[in-house]
């Protein structure tokens, strides 16, 4: 089963199907059906179609977890098509990107292709044929060019409880419509001047069958295929041809889409009478289109259009910054293709639109990382501590790399009786509650001693420059050789071997709970001011050795992932009274 590659083996665990009632969703039991109604001819097709137009987001990423997990499931196949019939704003870096992402969520596009890349499809590559079944409506009556312009077009086609009228052009014979329908394609018209229809029905209560528009002219160079179209299929015109021509079986996509599937139906019929439905193992594949709902986050926007938005005005470094909702953004920012699938998993499949907490998905990323990620000692906002009577030179400490996960080992840290420790950790005179380091209070430095706080120095402004303090020599390792207990313990990072570090504390983007609550033009006054904080402190000189994206806990500070050399992105904060329901 084409379903993990390696990237998911190397940075996630293995996707879980689970067996369980409420993962037996209405897609599921569709596609059940089919097969046992012997509809599928044996295999089990999907796709995903993003658009190459900007990079997939947390959204896309349901969509990829339903389109390729639904595949699986049933041991069938998922296409990736790159739904490129639009051809402003595509690209192939985009494309690229698509493919790199969908990959390390953890999924393989397998299957036919239409280019040499098993499973990998793009929509243009079927301009011609969709011309052809455009022409052939035309002959057939079933489709006819007008000129009516875009206000008219709209005026005509009326509102939903009132039938439209019907276009001067409707009932132009075969002949003339196939004259200009190639006078259209040959461009001797200019964009909006003529486009082609499908005659349906002007009465219709669903808008989107009042004779439809299938091709629009647009002088726009196409990404892959440059000037050769200027006209170009419309979305409920080229999809339906697409799954068709494929062989895909069940064609998801989400709520939206709902109205348009009457017209998707019509489209597969036509193809039908053409003679150009697929046929697998004696049984005609007729593909059929269901709808789930998107998968919306709080504090965030999803919209491509917007994310692009905030690109292009350098409110973030990019597209991958870790702030965005992009899955490269999350990649950056140290979320596993794990937790998003365990995400997508939880927050389940459905007929009802709702917004989803980013507090679900951080704790699916703390779940993972606890289990998986080591621990290492990092000090974000330094101040000194000096043990005054140390006099062992340097000794190694032995630290346990993940209490959780034996198997993880230990590791040595030398220490060197001057330390950095967290400001927050200290207190010259301890509040109520407060059991970290106070003058004349004992604590536990991790893995080293106990230690005794005897003073501190304070510069001009009175903030604490340097702490001192004694150790207890019959500590060495943590306990006291006399059984008293301590009650904190403090992390820590030698001054003398440690290296500098810089962290990229992150918050939530937008302070709004919706920040299109008016609307999408004022979305970026709804921007937290504080969503990025750097700062600079010290961690174990191992670190300096550790991979790009690799991911860690620092004790007592959160989990982090390495963006650069000694430049850590802080994935998560350690705890959150959040509890999933
Ligand atoms: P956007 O509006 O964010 O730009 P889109 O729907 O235009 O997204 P496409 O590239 O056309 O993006 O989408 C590819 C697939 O991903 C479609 O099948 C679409 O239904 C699905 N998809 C997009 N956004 C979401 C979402 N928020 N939740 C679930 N599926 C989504
Ligand atoms: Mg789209």
């Amino acid at each position: 089963m084409l379903f993990f590659n390696k990237s998911a083996a190397k940075y996630g665990k293995i996707i879980r199907m689970s067996e369980s009632d409420t993962s037996r969703h209405f897609l599921r039991q569709w596609i059940e059906k089919d097969i046992a109604d012997g509809k599928t001819g044996g295999k089990v097709v999907t796709r995903f179609p993003p658009e190459p137009n900007g990079y997939i987001h947390i959204g896309h990423a349901k969509a990829v977890c339903v389109d390729f997990g639904m595949a699986a499931l049933f041991g069938g196949e998922c296409h990736l098509r790159l739904d490129d019939t639009n051809p402003a704003k595509e690209s192939d870096e985009y494309a690229e990107n698509i493919k790199r992402d969908i990959n390390w969520l953890g999924f393989q596009w397998s299957g036919e292709g239409d280019s040499g890349e098993s499973g990998f499809y793009n929509a243009s590559n079927m301009f011609d044929k969709m011309y052809e079944i455009a022409e052939e409506l035309i002959r057939r009556g079933q489709a006819y060019c007008c000129d009516l312009g875009q206000e008219e077009w709209k005026e005509y086609r009326g509102v939903p409880d009132k039938p439209g009228r019907p276009s001067p052009s409707r009932d132009t014979d075969p002949e003339r419509n196939l004259k200009i329908f190639r006078e259209m394609r040959d461009g001797k018209y200019a964009d909006g001047q003529w486009c082609l229809r499908a005659k349906i029905d002007m009465s219709s209560p669903n808008i989107h069958f009042r004779d439809p528009v299938l091709y629009r002219i647009r002088h726009v160079s196409h990404y892959h295929l440059g000037d050769k179209w200027c006209i170009y299929p419309m979305y409920d015109f080229a999809h339906p041809i697409e799954d068709a021509l494929e062989g895909v079986t069940h064609s998801m996509c989400t709520l939206e889409f709902e109205v348009h599937r009457p017209l998707y139906d019509w489209v597969v019929d036509r193809m039908d009478e053409q003679g150009l439905l697929p046929v697998r193992n004696g049984v005609k594949i007729r593909t059929e289109q269901r709808e789930f709902a998107r998968l919306n986050l709080t504090y965030t926007v999803m919209s491509k259009r917007l994310l692009l938005k905030m690109v292009e005005e350098k409110v973030v470094e990019g597209w991958d910054d870790p702030r965005m909702p992009t899955v490269c953004g999350m990649r950056r920012r140290g979320y596993t293709p794990g937790a998003i699938r365990e995400f997508c998993e939880r927050i389940g499949v459905s007929k009802v639109e709702s917004e989803s907490d980013p507090q679900l998905l951080e704790w699916c990323v703390r779940e993972e990382l606890n289990r998986t990620a080591q621990r290492r000692m990092a000090v974000i906002d330094p101040v000194k501590v000096v043990i005054d009577n140390w006099q062992g030179g340097f000794r190694d400490v032995e630290l346990s790399n993940n209490p959780v996960d034996e198997s993880a080992g230990t590791r040595k840290i030398p220490f060197g009786g001057e330390i950095w420790i967290e400001r927050a950790d200290f207190m010259e005179v301890a509040e109520k509650k407060f059991f970290r380091m106070t003058v004349g209070g004992e604590v536990r430095l991790r893995g080293v001693c106990i230690f005794k706080c005897t003073g501190c120095v304070k510069n001009e402004a009175g903030e604490v420059v340097e702490i001192h303090g004694t150790w207890d020599p019959d500590s060495w390792g943590g306990n006291a050789a006399d059984g008293r207990k301590v009650k904190g313990t403090i992390h820590w990072a030698d001054c003398a071997t440690a290296k500098k570090a810089e962290f990229r504390l992150y918050d939530k983007l937008f302070l709004e709970k919706n920040p299109l609550k008016d609307g999408s033009e004022n979305f970026l006054k709804y921007l937290n001011p504080q969503s990025l904080k750097v700062v600079t402190g010290y961690v174990e000189p191992s670190l300096a050795l550790a991979d790009k994206e690799e991911r860690f806990q620092f004790e007592r500070t959160g989990y982090f992932t390495v963006d650069s050399n000694l430049v850590f992105n802080r994935t998560v904060t350690l705890k959150d009274s959040y509890k999933p329901a």
